[in-house]
């Protein structure tokens, strides 16, 4: 019997690579989303990729328990990947009650429906926000977590912690909930069908999808943040990791989780490439491998980056068996593809 797994946010940008991924793996999966942040264009894309069409999907929101209990009632789900939650920096400081609520109180209600359905797997959408400005890089698990600046980053950090508590305090029960985080650095590019990928609301803060916006004509100019920094070219260096890789290390983490290979009782693993890219290199060779030239301008530094972060990817590639593939070129252009394929729609 295939095992089944609830991807809670799994209209979005991240959870309709995973849910591809899954089936491709051959697990049953089943979406919630609240659709509060896309449309339906992601979850078709998944079901015409899959060739799919019955994938449970459950229009509704996290925060609200008794739809979740209603929907471990009828499911069996063996494993749950959580990503429903606001991810905006510089909104959630502007609203921090607001992604305070939704971000802890729809992982609790997914936490407290699990552990009383009998205990499940579940896997919660970290990032590598919660290091912060690290000094050692690159950044292994055991580098201590900064304070959070962002409501944001606070909730990653706190729903590792509630993760990690429940994890603990049910160990041994009837409903034992077993927990990974996996921390992501940048997940950038699409699925190279180009029928899901990144579908930003409004101005995209995230680089890539400002890069593609640029080049299609719907934004004027990028603006680099900051060629002062001291790296080599002067930019930001982050650790950029192929959304489709990044998709299949969940498959790894829930395969982990299933097959009862787990060494303790809640996991973290990061996921990067393990390679440091910087803003100017990112463009320079999203340029050459979609040969076009792209309008941009050196501006300010963003407040809030980081100078640089990436990953050690070690334990993720030793004990999940996993490692990112797909070269940069290649994602770049996948990134690029999507953007396309939106402007014909
Ligand atoms: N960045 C940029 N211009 C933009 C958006 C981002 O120069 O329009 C830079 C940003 O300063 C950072 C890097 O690109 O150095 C990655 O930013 P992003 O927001 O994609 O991810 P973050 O690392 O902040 O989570």
């Amino acid at each position: 019997m295939s095992k089944t797994v609830l991807v809670s946010g799994g209209a979005g940008y991240i959870g309709s690579h995973v849910s591809v991924e899954l089936i491709n793996s051959g697990y049953n999966v089943v979406v919630a989303d609240n659709m509060s942040n896309c449309d339906m264009t992601c979850f078709e894309g998944v079901k015409k990729i899959t060739g799919k069409d019955d994938i449970p999907f459950y229009q509704i929101d996290c925060c609200d328990y008794e739809s979740v209990v209603k929907l471990f009632d009828e499911q069996k789900i063996d494993a749950v990947i959580h990503f429903a939650a606001y991810k905006a920096v510089g909104e959630s400081v502007a609203q921090p009650i607001m992604y305070y609520r939704n971000n802890l109180v729809s992982f609790l209600n997914i936490l407290e429906a699990a552990k009383n359905h009998g205990g499940c797997n579940v896997l919660f959408s970290s990032s590598a926000t919660v290091y912060g400005e690290a000094q050692d890089l690159p950044v292994t698990e055991q580098t201590p977590r900064l304070p959070a600046t962002s409501p944001y980053g606070n909730t990653k950090q706190m729903c590792e912690d509630i993760l990690r508590d429940v994890v603990k305090a049910t160990a041994g029960s009837e409903g034992v909930v077993k927990g990974i985080a996996l921390r992501y650095f940048n997940p950038i590019g699409a699925h190279p069908s180009a029928l899901i990928g990144e579908l930003p609301r409004g101005v995209p803060n995230n680089l890539v999808p400002f890069i593609t916006q640029t080049a299609v004509g719907k934004r004027e100019c990028l603006s680099i943040f900051g060629n002062d920094y001291p790296t080599e070219d002067g930019t930001c260096l982050r650790d950029y990791i192929d959304i489709v890789d990044l998709a299949k290390a969940h498959v790894a983490a829930v395969a982990r989780m299933l097959d009862d290979r787990m060494k303790e009782g809640y996991e973290i693993f990061n996921v990067g490439t393990g390679r440091p890219v910087s803003v100017y290199e990112l463009v320079t060779v999203f340029e050459k491998v979609n040969g076009l030239k792209l309008n941009y301008k050196f501006a300010p530094r963003r407040p809030g980056d980081v100078v640089a972060i990436w990953a050690d990817t070690r334990l993720a590639n030793e004990e999940l068996g996993w490692q990112a593939e797909r070269p940069l070129e290649e994602t770049l252009a996948s990134a690029w593809a999507w953007e396309k394929h939106l402007a014909e729609k």
